[in-house]
C-alpha cells in the first residue's frame, strides 16, 4: 500500500509569492555555503538529492490524499491537490476514480471543477460521503453562477455513492470504512485496509475525544494501524484559541500513535499562515515530545519490533510514502 499526497495544506491554498521565493533561494544558499559547498554544480546536486532542505516548501495545495493498492487508487478529498491529481492521471488512461468525501468545507471541495475527467466524456468519478447531503452541496458549485458550466453540461459521469458509519465498503481486497472525527458540522475519516497494511487519513479533525472510553466505537480507526495521516494545522500554544475550530496539533497526534503503536504518523492539513519554519518548528517539539513519552509504552513498541516509537513525518505535496518499505 502506497499514499501520495496531493494537497497538505488547510483551510486555503498557499501560494510563494515572490518574497517567499526570494527568501526560500536566499536561505538556501546560506545553507550550501554553511555546508562547504562552493560551485554551481554541486549546489544543483545538493538541491536535487535535498540536502539543503527536504522538501524546500510544505507547499501549496488543500487536502487531496491517494491512497493506492496493486492497481487501485483511492482519494480522499478534493482539495485544489485534486487538479494536480486530474494532469497526472490524465495521460495515463484511467477511466474512473473513486474519491472518499470527509465533509464539505470549501477547501476539500474546490479540486473538482478544475479535475479534468469531469469534463471528459467516458470518464466516471465515483464520490462517496457519509453526510446525506453531500451531493446537494457539491452541485453548488455547479449552478451556472459560481463556476461557468452547471452539473448537466459536465461531460464526465459523476455518480455519488452514500457510505455507512463504521460500515466497511469492499474494492477487490481493499476494504474502506468511515468513522468519525470531531469537526464542526462533522467530518469522516476514512480506513484503508489491504494486503495486511493499513492507512488511516483522520483530517479534518479536532481529536477532542482521543481516550480509549470516548473514542468508543471510532477507536478502531487508529488500532493496528501503520499509517495515520492526522490534522496538524496548530501549534499547541494556539489550541486554546482555536478551540472548536475543528483542527489538532502534532503532539496530540504523536500521544495517539504512542498508545495505539501506530508506527508512522504523518502531519498534514498545514495552516495557510504556516511558514516552513513553522512547520519545522512543531516538528521537532512532536519529535522530542514522542521521546519523553516513549519510556512509558516502551513494552509496546518493543513488541512490535520498532523500539525507538513511531515514525514522524511532515508531509508535503507530492511526498509519498510506500508501506510496504520498511
Ligand atoms: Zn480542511
Ligand atoms: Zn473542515
Amino acid at each position: 500500500m502506497k499514499v501520495k499526497f496531493w494537497g497538505t495544506r488547510g483551510s486555503l491554498p498557499q501560494t510563494i509569492s515572490n518574497s517567499d521565493a526570494l527568501n526560500l533561494i536566499d536561505a538556501l544558499i546560506t545553507e550550501s555555503e554553511r555546508q562547504g559547498i562552493d560551485s554551481l554544480k554541486a549546489f544543483k546536486i545538493a538541491l536535487h538529492q535535498g540536502q539543503l532542505a527536504n522538501p524546500i516548501s510544505y507547499g501549496g495545495n488543500t487536502s487531496c490524499t491517494e491512497v493506492l493498492h496493486g492497481a487501485q487508487s483511492f482519494f480522499v478529498d478534493m482539495g485544489s491537490g485534486l487538479r494536480d491529481a486530474g494532469s497526472f492521471y490524465m495521460p495515463k488512461g484511467v477511466k474512473e476514480f473513486h474519491i472518499f468525501l470527509t465533509h464539505m468545507h470549501w477547501d476539500h471541495l474546490i479540486g473538482l471543477p478544475f479535475f479534468i475527467p469531469i469534463h471528459v466524456p467516458g470518464y466516471t468519478v465515483k464520490i462517496y460521503h457519509i453526510h446525506k447531503n453531500a451531493p446537494e452541496h457539491v452541485k453548488i458549485k455547479f449552478n451556472g453562477v459560481n463556476f461557468p458550466l452547471t452539473w448537466d453540461q459536465l461531460g464526465g459521469k459523476i455518480e455519488f455513492v452514500q457510505m455507512k458509519l463504521y460500515e466497511p465498503k469492499p474494492f477487490g481486497d481493499v476494504s474502506v470504512t468511515p468513522f468519525a472525527l470531531d469537526h464542526p458540522g462533522g467530518s469522516f475519516g476514512y480506513r484503508f485496509d489491504g494486503g495486511g497494511k493499513s492507512c488511516a487519513v483522520g483530517v479534518d479533525g479536532e481529536y477532542k475525544r482521543t481516550t480509549v472510553k470516548d473514542l468508543g466505537k471510532d477507536l478502531p480507526f487508529y488500532q493496528n494501524l501503520d499509517l495515520l495521516i492526522f490534522d496538524s494545522q496548530y501549534e499547541i500554544a494556539e489550541l486554546a484559541s482555536r478551540f472548536d475550530w475543528g483542527h489538532c496539533t502534532p503532539t496530540i497526534g504523536v500521544d495517539l500513535s504512542l498508545r495505539e503503536c501506530i508506527k508512522t504518523i504523518a502531519f498534514t492539513h498545514h495552516d495557510p499562515w504556516a511558514t516552513n519554519a513553522k512547520i519545522l518548528r512543531m516538528h521537532a517539539h512532536a519529535t522530542t515530545h514522542a521521546k519523553v513519552q516513549l519510556p512509558a509504552f516502551k513494552d509496546r513498541w518493543i513488541a512490535a519490533k520498532q523500539p525507538n516509537g513511531p515514525k514522524l513525518i511532515s508531509a508535503w505535496d507530492g511526498l509519498e510514502i510506500d508501506l510496504d518499505v520498511p
